[in-house]
């Protein structure tokens, strides 16, 4: 390449509609070339069928479609960035580079490395906003602090919501800048050291109808109420701003769920030890249960508590679990078997298609009683009268546990009441002696 270039950097930010980075740099007057590195550091973790590397790798190929068309191509590279990104600057002349901000510690590490990398070649690095409409300190209290409890959080995020902010940003109509190239070859799946993993996904389309009723139905499992948008949200396949602007126009209760996405994240941000432990710090040093057979039959829905066992077994087998289930098979894990709610949380991080650190610490440390949330520790779910109230005729249940009800459906593992007394005893011992 004989000609200077900005390059623009994708992670979760997989679309090249209403990009904020993107849309920047198709703006800077430099050709643009789009680049996706397989991280090895991230994918060397994982193992070789993994449906969100299967999906991800989708996702790229479908770019290279949406950039062949308009005779342009992706940049995908597999390795390390910090390896990678000193070739790409060499081979295209980048001398500018346009990022939407990741707020992950290993992203916040990693970007800071490859931005000053640029600046050591002569060029510069442009950070922009895109997954969510407030990050790090924008939101905080009338004393400067972030906050730390959701409901006056999410009320000073309203008051500060604008038209403008939930504004989309064209960066669609400007694609002439993409740099000129025939398609340029990805790595394929295999070549990257994984397997098809085959999960049906839900398409990344919001489905207004759902939204709607979002507050009617999203807390019935067996009922289609909750819109599977996760996935996209944590990959960037559809726009936080346009999803926001659908919610404010249908239902509050359904931009309230939004705000909890970006009340986690604006904790792990302002809060990065909940990555590695207890918000609350009186929290550690729980005895806890380490009963690997125990956690095992957890994993694998045999725990004898029918509408526990169909989470998890929806969750091994799809990649997803409903959020009312989610949050009982949380407190099942921890108040129930009284195991480290860190092993649960391994677990998700392993399963979820949706996996997002910020929202899955946030989860669990809140069925823990050890995160943000004020409940104190002795809300315990009774995954009897959850089953009753959430699943009354059985569906969810019987369409993932089908032996529920005869014979070889294994008997509960544990008393609940017995268990229940357990677990207060011994967090009221912990917290006591603090
Ligand atoms: P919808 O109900 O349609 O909601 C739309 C979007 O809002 C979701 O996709 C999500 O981005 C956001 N959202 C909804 N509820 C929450 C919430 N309570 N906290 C934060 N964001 C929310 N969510 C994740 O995105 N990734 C996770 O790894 C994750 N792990 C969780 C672990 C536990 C123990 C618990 C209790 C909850 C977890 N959640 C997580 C939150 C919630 O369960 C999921 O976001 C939701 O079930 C995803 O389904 P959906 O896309 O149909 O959501």
């Amino acid at each position: 390449m004989n000609q200077e270039t900005a390059a623009v950097w994708l992670r979760r930010d997989l679309r090249l509609d209403d990009n904020t980075a993107l849309y920047h740099a198709l703006q800077s007057g430099k050709p643009v070339i789009p680049v996706f590195i397989f991280d090895k550091h991230i994918l060397d973790e994982l193992p070789e069928a993994d449906a969100r590397v299967e999906f991800i790798h989708k996702q790229i190929e479908r770019l290279q479609e949406e950039l062949t068309a308009v005779g342009s191509s992706m940049v995908g590279r597999y390795g390390v960035p910090e390896e990678i990104w000193p070739e790409l600057i060499e081979q295209y002349q980048i001398r500018q580079l346009y990022i939407n901000q990741d707020y992950e510690p290993y992203a916040k590490s990693r970007d800071a490395m490859i931005s000053e990398m640029v600046g050591e070649k002569g060029g510069s690095t442009h950070f922009f906003k895109d997954q969510v409409l407030f990050e790090k300190e924008e939101i905080l209290s009338n004393s400067d602090k972030p906050y730390t409890v959701f409901t006056p959080y999410s009320r000073k995020w309203k008051a500060a919501l604008s038209q403008e902010r939930v504004s989309s940003l064209p960066s669609e109509s400007i694609q002439e800048y993409f740099f000129k190239s025939s398609a340029l070859p990805i790595p394929s799946l295999a070549e990257l050291g994984f397997k098809p993993y085959g999960i049906p996904i839900h398409q990344s389309v919001f489905d207004r109808d759902i939204i709607k009723i979002y507050d009617e139905k999203r807390n019935f499992p067996a009922q289609k109420g909750t819109t599977r948008l996760g996935i996209h949200l944590r990959f960037g396949t559809i726009s936080i701003r346009k999803l926001a602007r659908t919610a404010i126009e249908l239902n509050e209760t359904y931009l309230n769920e939004l705000i909890w996405r970006e009340f986690y994240m604006q904790i792990l941000w302002n809060f990065p030890h909940v990555a590695i432990g207890p918000f609350k710090a009186q929290y550690a040093g729980i005895p806890w249960n380490e009963n690997e057979e125990m956690f095992q039959k957890w994993c694998e829905g045999k725990t004898g508590f029918p509408l526990v066992d169909a989470g998890m077994r929806e969750l091994n087998e799809t990649g997803f679990m409903h959020n009312r289930v989610r949050m009982l098979t949380a407190s099942f894990l921890v108040k129930d078997l009284l195991i480290n709610w860190q092993w649960g949380e391994r677990y998700f991080a392993e399963k979820l298609l949706d996996f997002e650190l910020s929202s899955n610490n946030g989860g669990w440390q809140w069925a823990a009683s050890c995160g943000t949330d004020a409940a104190p520790y002795f809300r315990i779910f009774n995954p009897e009268s959850q089953m009753k109230k959430f699943d009354p005729g059985l569906h969810y249940v019987r369409k993932w546990v089908p032996e529920f009800g005869t014979p070889v459906y294994p008997n509960p593992v544990v008393n609940h009441k017995e268990a229940r007394e357990k677990t207060l005893s011994v967090f009221k011992e912990v917290l006591n002696s603090k």
